[in-house]
């Protein structure tokens, strides 16, 4: 048996029927990445493996720095080639790391490449992948075609002129690619200097004299506006925890106020005037039928010595301690109060947290949406096979399997989409053992609606967002 095979992942007859039926041809409905809109508008071609694969991406970094590579092949100024090397004589050392299924997959389903990659093959691959790489199958417009993407939202801060996505609207690519709201500057009191520079960024696009707190709200809602009027129906937070420390509107303008004026909020009015900001924001998603996304139990930054050279976002984060679940609870429950609970997705890092987020959703299910809350699928460290399967599994014990709007690939690379895949395989092997255990019916008409339905259709019509053609029926046939 070869590896990445036809049915790779796939432990069943009828893991393997689930998946060639019912999950492979589907298209994909990507509701949360971090590609850069003007990649995608310009159409962009990429000269070579590093530029689509390694460039920014923290975690092949971590496995590198782990496997002895110094910096100056991860993040340094070694050329293209001497990185893509330094990658490749780290992949062996990669096995049972998610890496090592990601890193084939991906060579095989992008450039039908088959063989194992290491310091051996690294230049035969090199050569092959930059030649399809030249041509317009693999363009960002290709690879969106090739693989079947229906929607892509992408990650906005509210200054955002969202430009990109006008000019790719207007280009008449099958895909759609959408906003998603990211207001997590707005909570930065406790850096004075990040937050009034943003404050400013803000007001220019708001075009808004921002000279207090009540200006401060207004601009933020005519960004809301603007995205909302650009198609966005989906927020996203990126927080350690929720804040719940709730206070009065004169007392957020007043730690406003004070930061305007160059002095640090403490972090008791931090928290206070991030939990005023988080409300608001519950309360305008409300309003307009959005989504909100909740990223929760990230600790960033860990190495500030490395920090201070490289920058964030350079694979110096991990999985978090912080308690959630009350701060969540009462978050949740403060809008859903008010009437004004909009739909939530909710993410956690912290693999302990599962059985509280999967419990928690169901507190505040009113009905109106069928899985109104969810309990979001596996994310950054818990975005591997074991991860899912948790994910899947604690979903299903506590929760409904058959309303989950499925998988994201949270990725800054072109190269992620087949995670999808990845997940569907996984997805199906579960539920395909537990047909052939005698767990559940073996009954492809009430299980097949299952796994097409968490595949796609339950993220589109979940999501809903405005002028989209529904997919119905049956998928289209496999290849
Ligand atoms: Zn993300």
């Amino acid at each position: 048996m070869k590896f990445i095979h036809k049915d790779f992942l796939l432990g069943t007859k009828t893991a393997r029927r689930l998946f060639h039926n019912h999950a492979e041809a589907l298209p994909v409905f990507d509701y949360h990445c971090h590609l850069a809109p003007q990649d995608v508008a310009a159409n962009r071609q990429f000269r070579n493996l590093y530029e689509i694969w390694l460039e920014g991406d923290h975690y092949k970094w971590r496995a590198m720095r782990t496997n002895g590579v110094p910096e100056r092949f991860c993040t340094g100024n070694a050329s293209p080639l001497e990185k893509f090397k330094a990658w490749a004589g780290t992949v062996p050392q990669t096995l049972r790391n998610p890496l090592y299924h990601w890193t084939h997959l991906e060579l095989k389903r992008y450039f039908g490449i088959n063989e194992l990659l290491s310091e051996k093959t690294a230049a035969k691959i090199w050569a092959e992948a930059n030649a399809q790489l030249a041509t317009s199958a693999l363009s960002t417009h290709g690879i969106l075609r090739k693989f079947k993407v229906k929607v892509v939202c992408t990650t906005d801060d509210p200054t955002d002129p969202l430009e990109h996505h006008r000019a790719f609207a207007k280009s008449g690519h099958p895909t759609r690619m959408l906003p998603a709201f990211r207001p997590d500057k707005a909570l930065m009191v406790d850096a004075p200097a990040a937050f009034n520079a943003w404050v400013e960024r803000l007001a220019d696009a708001a075009n808004v004299d921002v000279n207090g707190f009540s200006a401060f709200i207004s601009a933020l809602e005519r960004r809301h506006d603007y995205f909302h009027a650009h198609g966005c129906r989906l927020s996203d937070h990126g927080l350690s925890h929720c804040y719940a420390d709730f206070c009065p509107e004169k007392t957020a303008a007043a730690i406003f106020d004070k930061v305007r004026r160059g002095e640090a909020a403490t972090p008791a009015e931090h928290a206070q005037f991030a939990a005023h900001m988080m409300w608001f924001f519950g309360r305008l998603d409300a309003a307009k039928g959005w989504t909100k996304q909740l990223h929760l139990g990230a600790l960033r930054n860990n190495n500030s010595r490395l920090l201070k050279q490289l920058g964030p976002d350079t694979g110096f984060d991990s999985i978090g301690d912080f308690p959630q679940a009350q701060a969540l609870a009462a978050y949740l429950n403060r809008l859903d109060l008010e009437n004004a609970l909009p739909k939530t997705v909710l993410y956690n890092l912290n693999p302990a947290d599962n059985h509280v987020f999967a419990a928690m959703i169901g507190n505040f299910q009113d009905g109106s949406v069928p899985g109104k809350i969810q309990y979001g699928s596996g994310w950054w460290f818990l975005d591997q096979k074991d991860g899912m399967e948790q994910q899947l599994n604690v979903l299903s014990h506590l929760g409904l399997l058959a309303r989950f709007i499925g998988m994201i690939t949270d990725s800054r690379s072109f190269m992620s989409y087949p995670r999808h895949e990845y997940f569907r395989r996984i997805l199906c092997n579960l539920i395909g053992r537990d047909v052939e255990c005698g767990l559940l019916p073996d009954d492809e008409k009430l299980i097949g609606p299952l796994i097409r339905n968490i595949c796609y259709f339950n993220a589109e019509r979940y999501l809903n967002f405005p002028g989209l053609t529904r997919t119905m029926g049956k998928p289209p046939a496999a290849k």
